[in-house]
């Protein structure tokens, strides 16, 4: 088992160094255009296939990275780039990880690739669990998939909303509900394959911030799937389902609901190096906005009003990264969440980033408030990471509840 360490080894360090290299020369200077356009900035993914990091190679290195610094690392440095481009670079990977997850061998070997494609023509892929009704409250999950055991087929009906890459995906991962009578426990995800007929995109959302990432609805009307696209296969399936239908019978069922969560302890990191990421660029254009900027015959940085904020802007950031390295390592050895530390993580570099993009913008002045530099589109970013992968609120409820073992509406 890895010993927790604040030491990047040699190797790590090269990595970072490489992506922030990419981030700097290759996202960066794309930025403002891609979130102008409010389109995949598919030029920008193909460079990243080309030099690998849009791969399924690079991902799975940084999963796998002992550590478990290798994601945070990767992310903190994409981000740091543009939110937006660094989304539509990663958003394949977070489909990616639900397929090594849950899928067999064969459905890693078969789907991952078409996920990605190839340098010469890159795909995307779509992971579909959110819906009108279901947002938060993921047991309301309303999309179904019904077993037609004389073609083993599976139907699939229902709407999928929010869905980052939807619609433009090769491949989408999709969740549907199988039991009803139990809850999330009663849910299981497919493989959608490339140009299956009744899945199509609804809506595509004009959003606030993030804007080079393709969100969309996901519409699925009789959608069949051939029954090898039930990831990991239907005896693993039924065993499960017969588990939750025992445990939900006897008493104390409701803490069924403990594995699901530590899933989600264990992801939130990985959104909170997001956030340490465009935090950090914004801070540093402040930074360096205050040391050159001249009012009353002095830098702005030689007032404490502006001096103070900086220091408080990168405290903070330092205190975000802390907790989203403490929360990866804990994921990757296999520590228990005894106190939520993942949503913790998530929680607390999400709303710093919410608040240090604000204060750069301020420290900007003007300047701040248009699009010629870039912490406006950075402030609108950051106002994704407080929402998406769990709600701040939603963090706090799954923080108290665990510290207290009050269950707190
Ligand atoms: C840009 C973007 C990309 C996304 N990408 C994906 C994706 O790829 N795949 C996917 O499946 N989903 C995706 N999502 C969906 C995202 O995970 C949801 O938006 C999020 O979970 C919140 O759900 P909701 O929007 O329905 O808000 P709601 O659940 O309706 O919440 C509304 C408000 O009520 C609060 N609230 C709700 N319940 C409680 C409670 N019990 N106590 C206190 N406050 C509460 C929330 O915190 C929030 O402030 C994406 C969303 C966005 C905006």
């Amino acid at each position: 088992m890895a010993e927790f360490t604040l030491d990047l080894n040699d190797d790590q360090k090269q990595i970072r160094d490489w992506l922030h290299g990419f981030a700097a020369d290759v996202i960066r200077p794309a930025a403002a255009e891609w979130d102008e356009r409010e389109e995949t900035p598919w030029p920008v993914i193909q460079e990243a296939a080309k030099v690998g990091i849009y791969s399924l190679d690079f991902y799975a290195q940084q999963f796998f990275d002992p550590t478990g610094l290798g994601i945070p690392m990767a992310m903190e440095e994409l981000f740091w780039g543009d939110a937006g481009i660094a989304l539509s670079i990663v958003g394949t990977g977070l489909a990616a990880v639900g397929v090594l997850a849950n899928g067999t061998e064969e459905q890693i070997g078969t789907w991952i690739p078409q996920m990605y494609g190839d340098a010469d023509e890159v795909k995307v892929a779509a992971f579909c669990s959110s819906e009108p009704d279901a947002g938060s409250d993921v047991g309301a999950m309303r999309t179904r998939a019904v077993y037609d055991g004389a073609k083993d087929e599976w139907v699939l009906n229902g709407t999928k909303t929010w869905a980052t890459n939807g619609g433009i995906a090769n491949v989408h991962v999709v969740v549907a509900v199988v039991d009803g009578e139990l809850g999330s426990k009663g849910h299981a995800s497919f493989i959608v394959p490339p140009g299956t007929p009744g899945l199509s995109q609804g809506q595509k959302f004009k959003k606030h911030g993030i804007r080079a990432s393709h969100t969309a609805e996901v519409v699925l009307e009789d959608v069949r799937i051939p029954g090898h696209c039930l990831l990991g296969g239907k005896e693993k399936l039924d065993e499960r389902l017969a588990r939750a239908r025992e445990r939900a019978e006897a008493p104390g069922g409701e803490r069924v609901k403990n594995a699901a969560m530590a899933t989600f302890e264990a992801s939130r990191p990985a959104v909170g190096a997001m956030a340490v990421g465009t935090a950090r660029a914004a801070y540093e254009v402040a930074l360096d906005y205050a040391k050159t900027r001249s009012q009353f015959g002095r830098p702005i940085i030689d007032n404490q009003g502006i001096a103070f904020q900086l220091a408080d802007m990168r405290t903070r950031i330092d205190a975000s990264r802390l907790l989203v390295w403490r929360a990866s390592w804990m994921a990757t050895t296999g520590k228990p969440f005894t106190s939520a530390e993942g949503s913790m993580s998530k929680l607390y570099a999400s709303e710093t980033a919410k608040q240090v993009t604000a204060q750069a913008v301020q420290i900007l002045g003007g300047n701040g408030f248009t699009r010629e530099y870039p912490v406006e589109r950075m402030h609108r970013d950051a106002a994704i990471y407080t929402i998406f992968e769990g709600t701040s609120e939603i963090q706090r409820l799954v923080i108290a509840r665990t510290l207290s073992g009050v269950p707190i509406r």
